[in-house]
């Protein structure tokens, strides 16, 4: 198997998965209860806190343990608006922008029902966000800025400071979902100014369903999940502790020569891409160039006059792990909104692939990739 769809969920590293062997095993009882076995399973979480919090130049008492990505973000949202609502703030609106992720896209579609006012902002042909049209969609009562990090599909890199610094000026919280950067991209919060910020564990060789969000001191944001007292009473429910800890030990040692890794990823991805280019007539990269604007590992192609499902089929009988434009499971057919917000031309949008390198690619896995991948567009042009 060749597996270039790390965007969509890494494997485990193996440090991960002893520390969580561990709590499955030894380690297996209740962190809230008092007594020392108890506390023990605790203090395993508090290190985790400790590590993640480290990783972002965060203090631990401002990380909070989710269930991923996804719980983060409607966390942010609603836990925001609701906040502003119950304190008796005034403010409605939410500046996004139109390619995120569904997690805050969905969110704000839920919000938008409810009557909060929602401005979806268009991005440019790299993806990014025109920092004008931001400020301009500012009103008296816009409460919160959504941005994220790095795009799942295209890997495009927002200018996050320049963000933090707008939402700073106007008073307006400012919640980034790094899902897809975390890990790629040093983040520092203080420094850059961000109140809110997603992670996702299992995007960085740590396990599914866990993440955390960072919350920064004093934000003022409503709890999520009702129940025990959890997390500093703000997000209920017994903590998954093997999940954390795996984690925790999965952050630990990604952020291990963060920069050589990212490096030699992104020179691999590179190698494709000029392969792609010099060898396969009309293709379009999609998203920035590679370089300061683009994740290391992500390469965003279409192929015209191609069905991109086909091509995944062929990839996949050919043992290569590969995704659609569209990378998500939202059950839309056709187009996805990031494709379509970019302007990729129709009969190019249709044979969208993203292929998204990790460390441990290979330039002989490419060459494999590129001989199929060659033969595949020549049959399906014919
Ligand atoms: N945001 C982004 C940018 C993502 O790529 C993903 C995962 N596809 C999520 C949020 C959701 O994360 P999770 O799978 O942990 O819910």
């Amino acid at each position: 198997m060749i597996y270039l769809d790390h965007a969509a969920t890494t494997s485990v590293c193996p440090r991960a998965v002893a520390e969580m062997k561990k709590c499955l095993e030894i380690y297996y009882g209740n962190p809230s209860g008092a007594y020392e076995f108890a506390q023990q399973c605790k203090e395993k979480i508090e290190t985790a806190r400790k590590q993640v919090a480290k990783s972002i130049n965060a203090s631990k008492d401002e990380i909070y343990f989710t269930s991923g990505g996804t719980e983060s973000d409607n966390w942010a949202l609603f836990g925001t608006v609701r906040a502003c609502r119950y304190k008796g703030k005034r403010g409605r609106h939410i500046i996004t922008s139109c390619i995120e992720h569904h997690a805050i896209l969905n969110s704000c579609k839920a919000l938008e029902k409810q009557g909060y006012r929602v401005t979806y902002l268009p991005v440019d042909e790299r993806g990014v966000i025109s920092l004008r049209d931001l400020e301009r969609a500012i009103r008296n009562d816009t409460i919160l800025i959504s941005i994220m990090y790095a795009n799942n599909e295209i890997g495009t890199i927002q200018p996050i400071d320049e963000i933090a610094k707008i939402a700073k000026k106007y008073n307006i919280y400012f919640h980034t979902d790094a899902v897809q950067a975390y890990m790629h991209i040093p983040i520092d919060v203080k420094k850059s100014g961000i109140h809110m910020m997603s992670v996702s564990s299992h995007k960085l060789c740590g396990p599914k369903g866990t993440g955390f969000l960072y919350i920064s001191k004093g934000c003022d944001i409503e709890k999520f999940i009702y129940g025990g007292k959890q997390e500093s009473n703000m997000r209920a429910g017994t903590e998954n502790v093997p999940g954390i800890v795996g984690m925790g030990a999965a952050v630990e040692e990604g952020f291990k020569n963060m920069y050589k890794k990212n490096l030699k990823t992104a020179n691999v991805r590179d190698y494709f891409l000029s392969r792609i280019e010099n060898e396969i007539e009309d293709v379009r990269l999609n998203g920035a160039e590679p370089g300061n604007e683009r994740l290391p590992g992500n390469l965003n192609i279409s192929f015209k006059g191609i069905e991109g499902e086909t091509l995944l089929i062929i990839l996949d009988m050919n043992g290569i792990c590969a995704s659609a434009g569209s990378a998500c499971n939202t059950g839309e057919p056709g187009i996805s909104h990031v494709i379509e917000s970019i302007g990729v031309p129709k009969e190019y949008a249709d044979g969208t692939i993203r292929f998204t390198l990790g460390e441990e690619n290979t330039v002989r896995e490419v060459d494999f990739v590129m001989d199929i991948l060659k033969t595949a567009i020549k049959v399906l042009r014919e």
